[in-house]
This record gives structure tokens, sequence and C-alpha cells, in this order.
């Protein structure tokens, strides 16, 4: 199976490749609620990641029938399992790090096409229609019975910086709060707050387009993070290079502003300045949704806030949607991350590193798994500069393992192992306190050990499992022989 088969350019394409599998994508016509229920379901079916248990790996589902709605399908899950997200891009698991950092080195900037192209704009809904109502036209789910309210968890945002124009997209958890409003969190120093700022120091609104249900490449593109990616690089470039086609935008009907012209549905809209609400203005339960280390967060006090002016979208359209903690989190961030390191220690120490694994438990953003290859004495101690460039890479990463060429960082069992056999506590451990990484790490706090003096510092620790070079000849494994197990078994096949 590859990508020259389907080309993958939008939503609906990429779920074409799926059907090509038989264990990638379900569909049902059960009636389902929005509130709560629709989680609820894909919690068993294919969430995993850091979602409670019991949960799985499974595959991505839509329902074509959601109560309240006559013509809304919900798809949730397309990215959760790290070998779909391999088979929608048409390469391994193993090597989707690589092949996002050549794009990030390659990028291709998206392009404008003519409205009358955009399927985006087939049916317009605008806000001056006094029946408009999001939550009339969209089925947002609800996640937990607990949260603030039904959220957009997979739109990718995009403005552009009021004063130089340069682009950015990201996707932020975004909870609806009326008819017209909804209000979007931004964890301290995201691109579009910096522009967000900007315009409201100018005492202006920020345009903003809300595009959902697009190429899974504009989703793993959008969650590259500086200083890979820094402020003024538009992260729609790297989708352009990862489908060797430039995005194509739109001209949004009622702001200045561009929306993804393919996409299922676009929410074209304002950032008001000076104005912001309380997340959980409309339930009061103090809670936010289910983020990604796998806990619900906070309501926040005060959030900015998006009139909406139009929504947009595709005939029989396909609200796409996630679950926080799941893996779809972890491939969306943890798949970026990846490329990150990989570039930062190809650059430093040339041929070192062999590959790099951000796992599901670690949520895609606090833990990197680096497998290295001490090729001479001199090779000693590189693992641990290539671990302090894993953070220089990633500001938010908190644990790093190292581990030896032998072993499969893609199975954490022998990741575990390797941290058995080759770690001692005392002298395999490196702590590096005191230094900022996530707020919504809850460990990272300051009631939870004395060396953190605010919420959102954590102690960087650095996991050597490695074999110190002058003792690798102890720490062979057992050599089984070469065989040939088809003779045997016709048509097996080695992992
Ligand atoms: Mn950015």
């Amino acid at each position: 199976m590859s990508e020259e088969k389907t080309k993958v350019t939008d939503l609906r394409s990429a779920l074409e490749v799926l059907s090509q599998y038989d264990d990638e994508l379900i569909y049902t016509d059960e009636p389902v609620d929005p509130i709560a229920e629709l989680s609820g379901v894909y919690r068993y079916v294919g969430a995993h990641g850091t979602v409670k248990r019991p949960t799985q790996i499974g595959p991505a589902m839509i329902f074509n029938k959601v109560k309240g709605y006559n013509d809304m399908r919900v798809l949730i899950g397309l990215l959760s399992s790290r070998k779909r997200v391999a088979r929608l891009f048409g390469t391994t698991p193993e090597n989707l790090a690589f092949m996002l950092k050549d794009s990030v080195s390659n990028p291709i900037p998206p392009i404008v096409i003519p409205r009358e192209k955009a399927v985006c704009q087939e049916v317009v809904h605008l806000a001056t229609d006094p029946d408009f109502d999001i939550l009339k036209i969209l089925p947002a789910p609800t996640n937990t019975p607990e949260d603030a309210g039904p959220y957009f968890t997979l739109g990718m945002c995009y403005a552009a910086d009021p004063e130089t124009g340069e682009h950015d997209v990201t996707i932020h958890r975004l909870c609806v709060q009326s008819k017209d409003e909804i209000s979007m969190y931004f964890v301290p120093g995201r691109h579009l707050d910096v522009f967000r700022q900007k315009a409201e120091a100018a005492g202006k609104a920020l345009p903003i387009t809300i595009s959902i249900g697009v190429d899974p490449a504009i989703e793993i593109g959008a969650c590259f993070e500086p200083p890979t990616t820094p402020l003024g690089f538009d992260e729609l470039s790297i989708a352009g290079s990862l489908r060797n086609q430039a995005v194509e935008l739109v001209d949004a009907l009622t702001v200045n502003a561009r929306g993804i012209a393919n996409a299922e549905v676009v929410i074209e809209g304002e950032l008001v300045p000076n104005y912001r609400v309380r997340e959980d203005q409309n339930t009061n339960t103090g809670k936010a949704m289910p983020e990604f280390p796998g806990y619900t967060g906070a309501a926040q006090a005060e959030v900015p806030v998006i009139k909406v002016k139009a929504i947009t979208h595709r005939r029989h359209p396909i609200l796409q949607t996630c679950i926080g903690p799941s893996d779809e989190h972890t491939n969306m961030a943890g798949i970026p991350t990846e490329a990150s390191i990989l570039q930062m220690v190809e650059r430093a120490l040339p041929g070192f590193v062999q590959n790099v694994h951000c796992p599901s438990p670690g949520t895609g953003k606090y833990l990197a798994v680096l497998q290295v290859k001490k090729r001479f004495a001199a090779d000693e101690g590189r693992q641990r500069q290539a671990a302090l460039l894993a953070f220089a890479a990633f500001s938010e990463l908190k644990h790093v393992m190292l581990v030896d060429e032998d072993v499969d960082i893609f199975d954490l069992n022998d990741v575990i192992w390797a941290m058995t056999t080759r770690y001692q506590g005392d002298v395999s451990t490196v702590f590096i306190p005191g230094v900022r990484c996530h707020p919504l790490d809850p460990s990272s706090d300051p009631a939870f050990s004395p060396s953190i003096r605010d919420h959102g510092i954590a102690c960087k620790t650095i996991f050597d499992c490695t074999v110190p070079y002058n003792l690798k000849a102890n720490f062979q494994r057992s050599e089984f022989l070469d065989v040939d197990v088809n003779r045997f078994i016709p048509g097996f096949t080695k992992k």
C-alpha cells in the first residue's frame, strides 16, 4: 500500500486510504449523543494513550447519526494509532519522524485558490442570521459529563501576525460559550497568542479561521513548535512539503483571514480585544476537558473569546474530533517532537542518534526515548550530550531515556528491559531541577517537590540505560540461529 494509489489531499481521501484496510475504520448508524456519549464509546474502541483503563488501540470511528443533527457525521480517532498514521503517510511507523524532519527542512508554502473552487464554502451560515447558533449547526462533543461545555478539539486555528503578515497554524482547546462565541485557551507563549496580544495592544480584533476535518498532514504539521518552527514559520508549509503539493487556502467570507479550502468545516471569526470569559461559565464545574496528560484540565478564570461571524462547510460534512488524552494526541504532538529532536541531534552529533520515539505513556511531549550507537570510545558520554540537545529541541520535554542500538525503542517492553539490566539508579540518572516544562503535568508543582518554585517548573531527568562503551562485551544479547521460518510457516513475516 502506498500513497501513490490514493493521493491524500483532504480528509475524505484520507478515509479512502483507510477503507482499503479491514482494521482501520468502522462506522455506526446507531444515533449517538454528542454530550459525553460519543467519547464514552470511543474511549473503549480506540482512544488508548493516557486514557483511563480499560481502553485500547483500535480503528477510527465514524458516527453516521448524531442526535439532534440531520446531516452531520462525526469522525473520532483518525490518528489514534501510529500504524494508521504511517499508512496515511505511505511509510512505516519507525520512519515517520525522519519524514517529518525532511519536510520541515523543505517547506512548501500554501497558496490561495478562488472561492468558486473551495468546497469548504459549499454551504454558508452567516452569524447575521437571527437563527444562527453554533451548536445548532455543529455537534461539538462534550467529552465527559463534567466538562466546561462542548469543545472543538481538532480545529486548525489560522491567523496572521498583524505587524508582519506572517501566518501560524495551531490546535487549541475551543469551548462553545454561546450561540456565537467560542473561548480559546492558550498555553503561554503560543504564536497565535503573540499575534492576539499584538492586535489587542493596538485595540484591534484578530481575524481567525478554524478549519476542521483536513488532510492529516496538516494536523500533524500544525503541532510543530519552536525552535523547530520559530515565530513567523507557517506550519502549513510542512504539510505542503509532506504531500509535495501546497495546501490550498481560500479567503474567508466575513473576516480578513484565510481558511483551508478543502476542510469539512470552517469557522470564521475574530478574537475580540480586552474581552475574557470564565471557561466554565455555563456549567460551573471548575473543569475544562480531558487534557493529554490524562487528567481533566482546570477551567480557566479568564480566556480570550472568538466572536464567530460565519460557519461554512462541505455538503454532508464530517466533523472531526479527538479525545484529548488519546493516542491521537501522542501522534500529533509526539511525531513532530521526535522530528525536532532528530533535526537537532543530527546537526550536532551526525550519525550518533539512530532514532527517537516519544511513546504514548509519555504523552508525546514529556518523554523521549533516544536510540544511540556508541561507535568508539570517544562516543562514551555523547549519549548524555544527545539528551541535553533533546531538551533544547523541545522545551516541554521532561524525561529522556537513552538506550543502545540493539534496543527496539518502539517496544516499551524492550526499553524497560534496558532500564532493568543496563541502568543503576545512582550513577545512571541525571537530574536537572528547576527547569520550566509544561503546566498540564500535575506533578510540576511546589506542593509536590521543594525544588519546584512555581507551577509548571519540573526536574528534567536523563535515564541513561546505555552500556558503558568499555563494558559492551558483557552485554551481548543471546544470538539465535538465523533461519527461514517460511519453511515451517508459509507466509510468515518477521516483525
Ligand atoms: Mn508556530
